[in-house]
This record gives C-alpha cells, structure tokens and sequence, in this order.
C-alpha cells in the first residue's frame, strides 16, 4: 500500500490583498505551502508528494517548496481547483492506491488527522476530516431572511486532506472534467453516490484566507514572550519566635529574627518575581525603614508583587522554591506551603514547587542558626489565564 498526496496551491487569489498568492505569504519563517508541504514531507506513511501550483510558478516551483527529504513533483494547475486537482492526479504514481488532497492553505494538519483519513479511506474509500459547528448554522435566502435554522448536531464542517481509494479519485476527477461543479473532491464522489466517511479533523487545521486568519496563525506560532527571575533570602534564627512559611506555621524551637515575619520562602519569590519583571527588589518596593512593612505576612507581601507585576504586564506562570533548613523537616509540610501560594497567586497547584534541604551541618545554617531560601520565578507576558 503506498499513499500519495496532492498538495493544491493553483490559486492566484489572494483574498488578502497584494500581488503575492496567499500561500507564499510568510508564516513564522517558511511560507504557507512550504509548511503545508513539510506536513506530509514528513509524514513516514506518505510516499509521494505532489504540489499544484498556478502556471507562471511552476519554474520556480523547487525553490518554493523549498528543501524536503524526498523528491517533490511540481506541476501547472488549471483554472478551477478540480481542474488543478486533476492535473496533480495525472503525477501521482500508479503505485499509490491511496491519494489524499490537501489544500495548501491549512499548514497546521497534524500527522493525526493524516493517519485518521489514511485509515478509514482504507476501509471506506473515501474519507474526510471534519469538525463539529460551534455556531447555530442558518441556510439564508434572499433578502437576507433565514429560510431555516440547520440542525447543529448534524452540521460538520469539511476539512482537508480528503482520502480516495484511487479509483474512486479517478471517478471524482472524470466527474469533475465533464459538467459537474464542487467546491471539493468528496462532493464529486457524493455526486457520484460514494459513500464518503467523517472522521474526526483538528481545530488547529484551520484554512488561512483572510488576513485575520493569517494574523491568527502567526500568533499561534508566537511563542509567549517570558521573562525568568531569580531570589534568595536567609533570616538568622533564635529562640520563642515562631517559624511561618507561606502561612504555615512549622513546630520549631526557632524563629527568624527581623523587622518582617522572616518569611523566607515569600521573600525570596518576591525577589525572584521583581527581578522576572525587571522591577527591582524586596527592598525597594518593601522597605525595612518603613513601619507599615513591620511584621508584615509574607504572604501578604507576596500578593502584593503579584500586582507590581501585573502592573508592568507580566503574570506568574510557575514557581519553584528551595528551602534549606536543618530542622524541623520541611517535608510533611512542603504541600500545605505549595497550596498556600498557589491560592494568593491563584495558579493551579503543580504551578508551584516546594523542596526542602538541610545543609548537612555545615555553617550557621547547618547548624540550625538560619534558615534560606532560593527561588526561580517564570513570569509570561499578558492577563493570567
Ligand atoms: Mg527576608
């Protein structure tokens, strides 16, 4: 069994304006038909690659499509897509007993949806990816007046590629040759009385033709920008004063002496949240001169960084804290600490981590004299989610 794929970018269109064919517009690097292309370039059950491409491209065809692994056949579309798709069905090999067509516009098909439509072309014939309706879908008539209202369950909007069995390709693209007209292939095989398959498309394997659709694909492969800061914190300790982190109270002999409540694992987050968002320090947004700041909870300060941030445009989207400790063991009380942050922050609890250390008793720490912190903040540019 070999499975060939016809690539159609006949178009000259461009409902996106300027002279450039939409699917040579830049899309994060390479353009829309090269990443449509890679898709099945890629795809280690396709064996042949086909590309139709309007024909004053043709020449230029190679340097299109750009590298791939495996020879491309490049060959001139006709003036409606079924008649692009035919003259790509003519450079498909005979050995492929499987062809799928795929528009070049939909650069984000997913090896899934591929192996989806090979699957059950291979048991149906014919096969097409599709979605769901989110909206309601009213059949409109003239004078802008809906004549009915479809019912949604029932209404599934086509995606590509669509699978033939070669022969029943053959047939579509005869039907297509002669009168018929179709927006596309499978249409030709239920005009002809195919049964053509749904299976399940992707949401991401969006058709780029408007210029907001292009803005929203380029966005899609923005990544977010993020920013990464770092904090530490050691308060000394002495005795009758108690030991709370994040709110938590720890039974311990020992307490951090200092003007705040010594809370080391806020203060070193705090830290490492100013410095992600280049907003300074503890120190300059908390100072120790202040009495407004005298035993003021960590946690509380905490929320407050949080709202520096967010000022400056930035959230948290993970934390991580090393505490180090000679005793108590921070350990039974890692996860109350965790859940304490994540609900001031409001971030989902794997958002955040706890891990305690001792310092093997060595120096004022290993001695039980101090207790540290050091923390790693990742802030993402935007609204929290
Ligand atoms: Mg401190």
């Amino acid at each position: 069994m070999a499975v060939g794929v016809i690539v159609v970018a006949g178009g000259r269109g461009s409902r996106l304006g300027g002279p450039v064919p939409k699917q040579l517009l830049d899309l994060g690097g390479r353009s829309i038909l090269q990443r449509s292309v890679a898709a099945f370039d890629r795809h280690p059950g396709i064996a042949h690659v086909v590309v139709v491409l309007p024909d004053e491209l043709v020449a230029s065809g190679v340097e299109l499509v750009g590298p791939t692994t495996r020879p491309v056949a490049i060959v001139a579309g006709g003036a409606r897509r079924q008649d692009s798709v035919a003259r790509g069905f003519d450079a498909v090999p005979p050995e492929c007993d499987v062809v799928l067509v795929h528009d070049a516009a939909r650069p984000f098909v997913g090896a899934d949806v591929i192996d989806r439509v090979i699957e059950a072309t291979l048991a149906s014939g014919v096969a097409v990816p599709a979605v769901r309706s989110r909206d309601t879908v009213k059949r409109v008539d003239a004078g802008r007046t809906v004549g009915e209202t479809l019912p949604r369950d029932r209404i599934w909007l086509a995606q590509t590629p669509q699978g033939f069995r070669r022969d029943r390709l053959e047939e579509a693209v005869v039907r297509g040759q002669r009168d018929a007209e179709a927006t596309d292939e499978a249409m030709l095989a239920e005009q002809a009385g195919r049964r053509v398959v749904v299976v399940q498309g992707d949401d991401r394997n969006v058709k780029i033709t408007t210029e907001d659709d292009l803005r929203a694909a380029r966005a899609a492969l923005t990544p977010p920008a993020l920013r990464v800061g770092t904090g530490y914190d050691l308060h000394t300790l002495i005795d009758g004063r108690p030991l709370v982190l994040a709110g938590v109270e720890l039974a311990a002999d020992r307490g951090p002496q200092g003007h705040s409540d010594g809370d080391v694992v806020c203060h070193a987050l705090i830290d490492a949240m100013l410095g992600a968002a280049g907003a300074g320090d503890i120190g300059r947004h908390f100072p120790d001169t202040d009495p407004a700041w005298k035993d003021a909870p960590g946690l509380d300060l905490l929320s407050r960084t949080a709202a520096i941030v967010a000022e400056r445009g930035w959230h948290v989207a993970s934390l991580d804290v090393t505490v180090v400790l000679e005793r108590p063991r921070l350990y039974p009380h890692a996860d109350a600490i965790r859940d304490r942050l994540a609900r001031a922050l409001s971030l989902e609890p794997d958002a955040v981590n706890i891990k305690g250390k001792t310092n093997e008793g060595v120096d004022a720490v290993g001695r039980g004299d101090a207790i540290a912190a050091h923390a790693v903040a990742v802030l993402v540019r935007g609204e929290a989610g």
